[in-house]
């Protein structure tokens, strides 16, 4: 028998035998004729469990229990251009409006959502989250004038390992809800930097500053691109992405995060 911690170290793992690939197509939402029978050939890998309390999912929630969807740490930034997203850049990277969705809270809901979908390739909770964010800061008349999504790269050899980027996924999500176009590999991570948690900031700032490059900076000229991650830390991944952009004639830049630490 297993107890309770086991089967909570287990769950989060179920997904990734999956081949990638064939699950993404599976679970494509568009495929409106498929979206029953998908959700039924998930739920026998994903766990149909809360990503925020663990508790079961009714057949009509998706990810997220009513609860917890009602209870969401939102960050009320959007509007505030001193928000401290916003403050992070100051001086340091130059941001037309920069906000994010949830805030990590002691409960640790927002860091169980996020890891489901980073490291159990949870594609449906990304879905859900990226609806959530474009529905959120669509409220908001700071970023109404945005026209391009761009979510921020990862390499290529990564995403190959992990079978997508996440900041993709929210991406596709939002588009759901917010119908704008997506950059697809304008921008390119190509310098593969390792694991960044145990780095102090001056190295991540060295070790990302120079990591993306720009092939064809005209495709972007005169837009307001609107990056969008996972998650914003120290920024330094973000200032990576400016300083990378910076060189196209007009652009603007905004960012906007799943969430703040
Ligand atoms: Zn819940």
């Amino acid at each position: 028998m297993l107890g309770n911690g086991a089967l909570n170290y287990i769950r989060p793992m179920g997904p990734s035998f999956v081949n990638a690939s064939l699950f993404n197509k599976v679970l494509n939402p568009r495929k409106a004729t498929f979206q029953l029978w998908a959700s039924d050939f998930a739920a026998l890998f994903l766990p149909r469990r809360c990503a925020g309390c663990d508790t079961g999912l009714m057949r009509f929630e998706r990810s997220l229990c009513s609860g917890c969807l009602r209870d969401l740490p939102r960050s009320r930034f959007h509007d505030d251009a001193q928000n401290p997203v916003e403050r992070l850049f100051w001086g340091k990277a130059q941001l037309e409006s920069a906000s994010a969705f949830l805030l990590f809270s002691n409960s640790g809901m927002v860091q169980r959502m996020l890891h489901r979908i980073k490291y159990a390739h949870d594609r449906e909770m990304g879905l859900v989250l990226g609806r959530l964010m474009a529905q959120d800061l669509l409220t908001s008349s700071r970023f109404k004038d945005v026209d391009t999504f761009m979510p921020v790269p990862l390499h290529r050899r990564k995403e190959r390992m992990r079978g997508f980027n996440q900041s993709q996924v929210l991406v596709d999500g939002m588009r759901q809800v917010w119908d704008l176009p997506s950059t697809g590999r304008e921008l390119m991570r190509v310098v593969r930097t390792p694991s960044q948690t145990k780095r102090g900031r001056l190295d991540r700032w060295l070790n990302v500053k120079e990591a993306f490059q720009l092939p064809d900076p005209e495709a972007l000229r005169d837009r307001h691109v609107l990056l969008v991650d996972d998650v914003v830390t120290t920024g330094a991944t973000i200032e990576g992405c400016v300083k990378a952009l910076s060189v196209v004639p007009g652009i603007r830049i905004s960012l906007y995060t799943a969430a703040c630490a």
